[in-house]
């Protein structure tokens, strides 16, 4: 059976361009790019070139770039950092439907003294723009925002967070792990003093990051030991990883415009096709701007899982919102912060698109999933209890 993958939020596929440009890095041109000799060289020469690619997608300069080993790296290098560079603030802001990667490091703080800010969202998952400027003050080290939702795809006004935050004297840091390659950035007319990104969220191979740091902003590296990428991250670079994801950074510029046309086109077809076909569904963050490639609907009265485990049997990769822990089913904490009714949180699902998806695969999706949401209906009490008040 081949599979309708439908969860390039959770990891997407690595472009064939890019395993080919990372190929020879393995058993040919293995050199270590800090040698001093030619065949480490050859190594150093490729890690710069993908340097200026990852800097030109951004629009930040070379300099600015540190490769890290992935996007949760990045998240915790920033927010570590901004502590070290304010030993006298005590003061973090954060949101409360941020990524673990963000959320758990900032959680943690709290017992270690500081005072830790979660800003809400509304029912769209826009972030409260006021409980934000209310929270920063000169106490503050850091205010890390996401840029784009991951469950959602709700995009925040990350420009003016970030102008609030630097009106108080506070670092801005930014999770744009699900923003990079879908979003334009362009860095060099921002105030964003740090930001995050991760390869294998772009078409680029798993355990490869980076944290872009303005030039100028006081950095202190979390991994210390050699003097790799300038002293701000320690250890011998992941070289094929890194000549790889400049090679998807390149290619994410190249498919910008697909990104907004193609993909968002087949998103909304899938979206608007089920919205007309399933009663009693609605589509979560579905009136805020996102991304174009995400969808995250609500159908009352099923679960999640079942609606998942019914795809699976049927090919297609969705995932729930929901983290399901240790046997107990807890609603996702983003579908919480945004105030979804318990019945609907634990029955949404998020497709998330990508450039390799076809309209074959949506035309699948849309006929395949009615009657499973039909079907799962019909046997919870819940369901049915629902199916006759409808006659
Ligand atoms: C995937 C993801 C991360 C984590 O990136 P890794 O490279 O898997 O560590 C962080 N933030 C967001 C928003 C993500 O979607």
């Amino acid at each position: 059976m081949k599979e309708i993958y439908l969860d390039n939020n959770a990891t997407t596929k690595v472009d064939e361009a890019v395993f080919e440009e990372m190929r020879p890095y393995f058993c040919e041109l293995y050199g270590n790019p800090s040698s001093m000799h030619f065949f480490g060289g050859q190594v150093q020469q490729k890690v710069d070139e993908a340097r200026k690619r990852v800097a030109a997608l951004l629009g930040a300069s070379p300099d600015e770039i540190v490769f890290t080993a992935c996007g949760t790296e990045s998240d915790n290098a920033a927010i570590r950092s901004a502590l070290e560079v304010f030993p006298e603030k005590r003061h973090v802001i954060t949101s409360r439907v941020e990524h673990p990667a963000v959320l758990t490091p900032c959680r943690n703080l709290t017992r270690k003294g500081y005072r830790v800010t979660e800003i809400g969202v509304d029912s769209e998952g826009r972030l409260d723009m006021a409980e934000l400027k209310a929270a920063v003050d000169e106490d503050t080290a850091i205010v890390t925002l996401m840029y784009a939702n991951n469950e959602t795809g709700v995009i925040f006004p990350i420009e003016e967070a970030a102008a609030i935050a630097k009106a108080k004297g506070a670092l801005f840091h930014t999770d744009a792990v699900q923003a990079v390659g879908k979003v334009p950035l362009d860095l060099a007319a921002s105030k964003i003093d740090m930001l995050s990104l991760s390869g294998h969220k772009l078409h680029a191979p798993k355990g490869i990051g980076v944290l872009y740091l303005r030039r100028g902003v006081p950095f202190r590296p979390f991994m210390v030991g050699g003097h790799q990428e300038k002293s701000r991250r320690a250890g011998t670079e992941n070289a094929a990883a890194i000549i790889a994801l400049g090679k998807a950074c390149e290619l994410a510029g190249q498919n910008m415009a697909t990104e907004n046309t193609q993909v968002k086109a087949l998103r909304d077809r899938l979206q608007s096709e089920l919205m007309a076909r399933i009663p009693h569904a609605r589509i979560n963050g579905g009136a805020a701007e996102r991304l174009p490639n995400t969808v995250n609907i609500a159908f009352e009265f099923v679960e999640g899982e079942a609606i998942l485990l019914l795809l699976n049997e049927l090919g297609i990769c969705a995932s729930s919102g929901s983290a399901c822990t240790s046997g107990s089913l807890e609603p996702s904490h983003v579908l919480r912060a945004m105030g979804v009714p318990f019945t609907c949180a634990h029955g949404s699902i998020r497709f998330s698109l990508s450039r390799y998806t076809t309209d074959a695969e949506i035309d699948t999706v849309i006929r395949e999933l009615p009657p499973v949401i039909a079907h799962l209906r019909q046997m919870s009490p819940f369901g049915r209890e629902f199916l006759k008040g409808q006659g």
